[in-house]
């Protein structure tokens, strides 16, 4: 028979362990967004933009960045600044990021500082799933798994400064990747309403498109500029 203080101990030292486990595994999110973004787009606001050192990139959407969310539409950022951005982690795949997942932003770069941005802000929060190498290989991935712009395209709806309605956008999308996507838009320099980014939600894993628990707050007129790139 178990001496009761003994017991006493033994329970403490489970809760201990258990309290470490949860601590250990803290995939602290709900599920991921995907945004992709149509870089017709970041360049004709008001703002401008930069082609990357690599010469202006293809005419089609282009990764921004896989994001850690909750699903009562918050999420984490800047989850650990003893893991930063290391450009080696992914010389591998450089020149794939360079045409798949774009920086437009001023002055030209080569887009680690725009990479560099993402993991640190958004990739750190799910350090515990996908490595550094392995966050930016999942938005590849992701971005093969989601042709946009052919879904689009297949409905009739392309980069040509017309404008299209929000719905027929949104089934377009649906259409082809069985999900419903979230639609961002900006307001282009002479003010119209146009398409920004779109969100896709993804299962914690990275793997899996899953419907939205939360749709972004995207802005969007009923009409939509599709601008050219
Ligand atoms: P900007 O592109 O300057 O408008 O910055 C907005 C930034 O806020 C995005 O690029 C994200 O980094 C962040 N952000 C906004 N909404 C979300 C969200 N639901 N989940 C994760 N990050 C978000
Ligand atoms: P968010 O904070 O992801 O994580 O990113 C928002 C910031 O990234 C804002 O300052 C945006 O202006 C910038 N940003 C958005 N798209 C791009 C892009 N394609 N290249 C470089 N910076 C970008």
């Amino acid at each position: 028979m178990m001496k009761s203080s003994s017991l006493v101990f033994l329970l403490s030292q489970i809760l201990v362990l258990q309290q470490l486990a949860v601590f250990c595994a803290s995939q602290d999110f709900d599920f991921f967004y995907f945004v992709l973004q149509w870089p017709g787009a970041y360049c004709d606001t008001k703002q401008s933009c930069c082609y990357p050192t690599t010469g202006k990139p293809a005419a089609d959407f282009g990764i921004h960045g896989l994001w850690p969310n909750y699903n009562d539409g918050s999420y984490p950022s800047n989850c650990d600044n003893s893991n930063s951005f290391n450009p080696s982690s992914i010389s591998s795949i450089k020149r794939q990021l360079q045409s798949e997942w774009p920086t437009l932003a001023c002055p030209s770069g080569d887009g680690n500082k725009f990479w560099g941005h993402e993991w640190d802000k958004h990739g750190t929060c799910s350090e515990d799933i996908l490595d550094q190498p392995g966050y930016f290989q999942a938005g590849l991935k992701l971005k093969q798994q989601t042709d946009l712009l052919g879904a689009l395209q297949n409905a009739g709806i392309n980069p040509n400064g017309k404008f299209y309605s929000q719905t027929s956008i949104t089934k377009a999308i649906r259409d082809s990747i069985g999900i419903t996507p979230g639609l961002e838009c900006n307001v282009d320099a002479s003010g119209n309403s146009q398409l920004y980014q779109i969100y896709i939600c993804v299962d914690t894993s990275a793997t899996n498109l899953i419907e939205c628990p939360v749709l972004p707050r995207g802005k969007c007129s009923s009409r939509i500029e599709f601008p050219i790139f």
